[in-house]
């Protein structure tokens, strides 16, 4: 398990991951194809604020998955639409070894500011 995050029941919403101004549900869908029915692993959606992940990926598929289409969104969020997706890809993988291989990470932003002298 990574970070307690499971694929659960299939097409309904595992939560949400706010992204800038917005708040995207994360579901995930069996089959998931893009516009060319061609078999996806993720695709965030902006008009409906979703992030759809394929119900059939192993759970560090799915959060690696996760990850790039949250990365998809901040860029956009930022206003850059154009981006590269193997810069993404790089991406999404170096953040989930990151996270996995540093687990106290998010505390020591606040045990830095405990150690402020002044
Ligand atoms: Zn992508």
């Amino acid at each position: 398990m990574i970070y307690g995050w499971v694929p659960m029941a299939r097409n309904k919403a595992m939560g949400s991951v706010r992204i800038g101004p917005m708040t995207f549900d994360v579901i995930n869908v069996r089959g998931l194809c893009n516009e060319e029915k061609a078999p996806i692993f993720g695709i965030i959606e902006y008009a409906p604020a979703t992030i759809q992940i394929d119900a059939g990926l192993c759970a560090q598929t799915a959060y690696i998955t996760l990850w790039h289409e949250v990365l998809h969104g901040i860029l956009v969020c930022a206003g850059v639409d154009e981006h590269d997706e193997q810069t993404l890809l790089a991406l999404a993988h170096g953040v989930v070894q990151v996270l996995e291989s540093n687990p106290d990470l998010r505390s020591m932003k606040r045990a830095r500011k405990s150690q402020l002298v002044r």
